[in-house]
């Protein structure tokens, strides 16, 4: 699919749902992506991007940033303490705040650089325990800690599990982030990223359906 036929159905979701159309942006998800790609888009005029690794996105990004202006970036991949710094230089948000130790390292830093990406919860809502995020019974006090060192947090993030009705769990990222008076919700793939945009997405993050497969080297 192209990119404006994607564009397209969201809004075409957003109408059917009653939703204001408009209220879901796109994040295409660039990660492993030849650079030629992630150029094209770029050539189409699409300026929000998703990245899940911060050594790959900082391999491309500040030279792309410098070619096209209004770059977004989302880091939307799981966030190393020792590496929080860089994120916080490359990224204009950063998803998947997920433990403690890292809202701590985030405050500190925030403080020291004078300067702060939105910031996204990661919820595990299908509690994998393969996969990162606060488990949806933690997320309140998790929220509550964040926003005791002084973080704003922006929206939730999740990733569902790939065996179950993702509109179930967008459904509960949902009602997590309304009792913590929180806007954003990042949800929604290639795969169902309609369903996100009915369970009220205000971001979705889409790779291959924009980009085609992704080829690991
Ligand atoms: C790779 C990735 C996506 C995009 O996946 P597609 O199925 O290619 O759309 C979305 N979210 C996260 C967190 C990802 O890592």
């Amino acid at each position: 699919m192209s990119l404006s036929d994607i564009l397209q159905t969201i809004r075409d979701e957003e109408a059917r749902v009653g939703r204001d159309v408009g209220a879901t942006r796109l994040i295409a998800v660039s990660k492993v992506q030849p650079l030629e790609r992630v150029v094209a888009v770029l050539e189409e005029g699409h300026r929000l991007f998703g990245e899940n690794k911060v050594q790959e996105a900082a391999g491309k990004w500040p030279d792309l940033r410098a070619r096209y202006e209004g770059v977004q970036l989302h880091l939307i991949g799981p966030l190393q303490t020792n590496k929080a710094r860089q994120a916080m230089e490359l990224f204009d948000a950063i998803e998947t705040v997920d433990r403690p130790k890292l809202a701590r390292t985030i405050a500190r830093l925030a403080d020291e650089l004078g300067q702060c990406p939105k910031l996204f919860v990661q919820v595990n809502t299908g509690e994998e325990d393969q996969k990162a995020g606060v488990l949806p019974t933690e997320a309140d006090a998790f929220i509550a800690e964040c926003r005791d060192l002084g973080l704003t947090i922006d929206g939730l993030m999740c990733i569902p599990p790939v065996d179950e009705e993702p509109s179930l769990h967008f459904a509960l990222l949902a009602r997590i982030a309304k009792r913590n008076g929180i806007d954003e919700l990042s949800m929604g793939m290639s795969g169902d990223y309609e369903k996100a945009v009915a369970q009220g997405a205000t971001y979705v993050r889409v790779g291959s359906a924009i980009f085609g497969e992704r080829v690991y080297g």
